[in-house]
């Protein structure tokens, strides 16, 4: 996903400029400075991060829409909305689940110590 806020110019990771490197808040690998993220995260590691982000925002997306499908199903809803019409407002949670997932998920491995 685009970060807007990524640098991709700059000293190359191993140049032996003192000035250039910043070590990573969470491996403490030593990095170009301008490759770390505003929580001081080197690139590997925001990776690795986004890779846990996009499982877990599933699962919450998930977590939100099958109940709300089965309730679809199950609570005769039908007289409400034609039920191929509750496709749209279950495409909606999915999205808002995915995207709500998203931002919790990442402040919450963010918060963890060894994540
Ligand atoms: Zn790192």
């Amino acid at each position: 996903m685009p970060r807007t806020f990524d640098v991709t110019s700059g000293p190359a990771p191993d140049a032996d400029e003192e000035a250039g490197t910043a070590i990573c808040e969470r491996c403490g690998r030593e990095v170009a400075g301008s490759t770390l993220d505003r929580w001081n995260w080197c690139k590997s590691c925001r990776a690795m991060l986004d890779r846990k982000v996009r499982t877990g925002q599933y699962v919450v997306a998930a977590a939100i829409t099958l109940p709300f499908l089965i309730w679809i199903l199950v609570g005769g809803t039908g007289s409400v909305l034609p039920t191929y019409a509750w496709a749209l407002p279950l495409l909606a949670a999915w999205y808002l689940g995915s995207r709500i997932g998203r931002v919790v998920v990442r402040n919450y491995l963010r918060a963890q110590p060894g994540a």
